[in-house]
């Protein structure tokens, strides 16, 4: 299906695709299907030491624009990492400097090269956002523009059956975020509502329901799941939860989705029912996050943390309202990273 798909695009640019692919499928069969012709490039990439970098980008744009030229367009194989580097480094073919000068809203100049998104652990809704988060030396923010979006995605529920059950929660929460987050605060909307709803229904039926668990129906029901969670929050906003993991991902290095799970725990004060729920789902499949670890913490780090929160004024906006600044203070916040 994919060489079908690929085959149109072929001859654009200097005739070759960049593969960005997980490297946990490197030595798996999907690697040896993927539709690679020998002049295009394919690059292992191993997301667990730290999530996608603007350094990270930047050197892979250069390096292949120098050795190879531009390419055709761009598929990226694998989770929320690997969708970011591919829509980030889509636009950065095409714009020039460095991609720490695009972290923002709208300000990428160019439309990138052609770019397809096969997604293989689902909950982030990256494979449908229009933004690519990048780690830089200042900020944790994405390249956010109408052309981040994929131009094309493949979702095949198969690809995700053999995610670990600790890592298939924890992604999935974040689309059960998403949807809390999206639903709870001023900018929900009839349009965000309706793909919340849905997906909350799903994330119910996956991990909550008798037949809850990493079945292939429920791999299907994940995948749908994952995007209209992403498309909610699109047309919507995050609110507390993403926040805090912000900081503790900024400042900690923790993972996105599991540092939303560890944030969303504590934080009934906000979303009452949607923590009790989240609860429930964890106990359900034997899933048990740390308590505690804000003891190992520095009163610096747990300031830098409530820093990088507070500087998230779309997301407080959101959750609170227009008059957050006077419910919400780097003191409060830096109080709820302590509950951890
Ligand atoms: P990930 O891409 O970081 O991968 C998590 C782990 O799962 C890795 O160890 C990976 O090797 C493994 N994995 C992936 N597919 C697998 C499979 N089929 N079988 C076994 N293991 C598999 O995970 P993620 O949680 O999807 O993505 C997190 C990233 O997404 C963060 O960098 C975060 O900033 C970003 N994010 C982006 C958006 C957006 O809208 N662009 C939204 C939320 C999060
Ligand atoms: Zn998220």
């Amino acid at each position: 299906m994919m060489d079908g798909i690929l085959a149109e695009k072929r001859n654009e640019n200097d005739r070759f695709f960049l593969f960005v692919v997980d490297n946990y499928f490197k030595d798996k069969d999907l690697a040896k299907r993927v539709p690679a012709k020998p002049e295009d490039v394919i690059k292992f990439i191993d997301v667990d030491p730290h999530e996608p970098t603007t350094e990270q980008i930047d050197t892979l744009r250069d390096e292949v624009l120098s050795t190879k030229g531009l390419p055709a367009g761009v598929i990226g194989i694998g989770g929320g990492s690997i969708m970011d580097i591919a829509k980030a480094i889509s636009l950065m073919f095409t714009n020039e400097g460095s991609s720490t000068l695009y972290q923002g809203l709208n300000l990428i100049k160019k439309p990138g090269i052609y770019h397809l998104g096969v997604p293989t652990i689902s909950g982030t809704g990256a494979e449908v956002s229009m933004t690519a988060v990048l780690t830089g030396p200042v900020k944790k923010l994405g390249l956010k523009c109408e052309w981040t979006v994929f131009n094309q995605v493949i979702l095949d529920p198969e690809l995700i059956a053999s995610v670990p059950v600790d890592k298939w929660l924890y992604t999935g929460m974040d689309t059960y975020i998403h949807c809390i987050e999206s639903e709870n605060g001023i900018l929900n909307n009839a349009y965000s509502h309706a793909y919340a709803e849905q997906s909350l229904k799903l994330c119910r039926e996956i991990f909550l329901d008798e037949n809850a668990g990493q079945t292939a129906e429920n791999d299907d029901k994940l995948m749908v799941a994952s995007m209209m969670g992403g498309l909610s929050l699109t047309y919507s906003e995050v609110g507390v939860c993403h926040a805090l993991s912000y900081g503790l991902s900024k400042i900690l290095g923790e993972k996105h989705c599991y540092a939303n799970c560890l944030a969303f725990q504590h934080l009934e004060d906000y979303y009452p029912e949607g923590v009790a729920e989240f609860k429930q789902m964890l106990v359900k499949h034997k899933v048990k996050l740390p308590q505690g670890i804000s003891n190992s913490w520095t009163d610096e780090q747990i300031t830098a943390m409530a820093q990088v929160a507070y500087n998230l004024p779309h997301m407080w906006n959101h959750a609170i309202g227009t008059d957050w600044k006077e419910k919400i203070s780097i003191d409060l916040i830096k109080d709820l990273y302590k509950r951890m």
